[in-house]
């Protein structure tokens, strides 16, 4: 058992979230009890998690993606007050890291992507104005892009979709999850072979032909899994606590 401002203020400076401009508050969105002994961490604060998480028996949901983005309507209304209204009702907290949680070199969603897909990690490098948020390195063996494809799929459980045109055997990779398609002139810069994010836009498909480059679209969600599950890990290890990660499907 923690106190719940106990353990927001370990996560707030575990994650360094003080140096973050971000789309979204990082750290307590919602406030519920005031002690925690069992978190669900899952990817997307969606209701389907919320009902889950209340029936696991969670005091905090901790998520990747929470509540109030830039530019949302501000009135509590319609699907946004079902939330929050589940939330309050059962007091329930709802912890939310987003590029925090992209860019931590222990944590991140890139860090433990290229880890779980056993790429030698040389670095991270700065993408959209945001530090570390594009992560580079190298095969540990030399792979043709449906080698690199089937390797995607195996850890991902879905097929990548791969676009573009790059060398035949691919050596240097650059990725960043999440909708992260605008970053591939990025990884053209860093020298990358391939680049694999979440999604892709229509035109992502002629710049990665124009460019010469492999792009592999590996899913927002799919890439965005593990991050939040090792920081989950992490807490329950380091704060005595009980956690369980939550999968809500999504395709896209
Ligand atoms: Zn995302």
């Amino acid at each position: 058992m923690i106190q719940l401002s106990e353990l927001v203020r370990y996560c707030n400076e575990l994650l360094g979230v003080s140096g973050f401009h971000d789309y979204a508050p990082n750290g307590l969105q919602v406030e519920g009890r005031g002690r925690v002994t069992r978190i669900v961490t899952g990817v997307t604060a969606s209701m389907a998690l919320l009902e889950q998480a209340i029936a696991l028996g969670a005091d905090a949901v901790l998520v990747h993606h929470g509540y109030f983005w830039k530019g949302e309507p501000l009135p509590v209304t319609g699907l946004k007050a079902r939330r929050l209204g589940m939330l309050l009702r059962h007091g329930v907290s709802l912890i939310a890291y987003h590029l925090p949680l992209d860019t931590h070199e222990v944590f991140g969603n890139n860090a433990q992507l290229g880890k779980r897909l056993a790429f030698e990690i040389d670095g991270y490098a700065e993408a959209g104005g945001v530090p570390r948020l594009l992560a580079f390195g190298y095969l540990d063996v030399a792979s043709s892009p449906s080698e690199l494809a089937e390797r995607l799929a195996r850890l991902l459980g879905r097929a990548p979709l791969h676009v573009g045109a790059g060398p035949p055997i691919i050596r240097k990779v650059a990725w960043c999850s999440g909708a992260a398609q605008r970053f591939l002139g990025d990884a053209v810069t860093l020298g990358a072979d391939a680049y694999i994010s979440g999604e892709v836009s229509e035109p992502t498909t002629h710049e990665a032909r124009e460019y010469g480059i492999h792009y592999f679209a590996a899913g927002h969600h799919a890439t965005e899994r593990y991050g939040v599950q090792a920081l989950g890990e992490h807490l329950a290890t380091k704060l005595r606590l009980e956690h369980r990660f939550v999968d809500d499907p999504n395709p896209v």
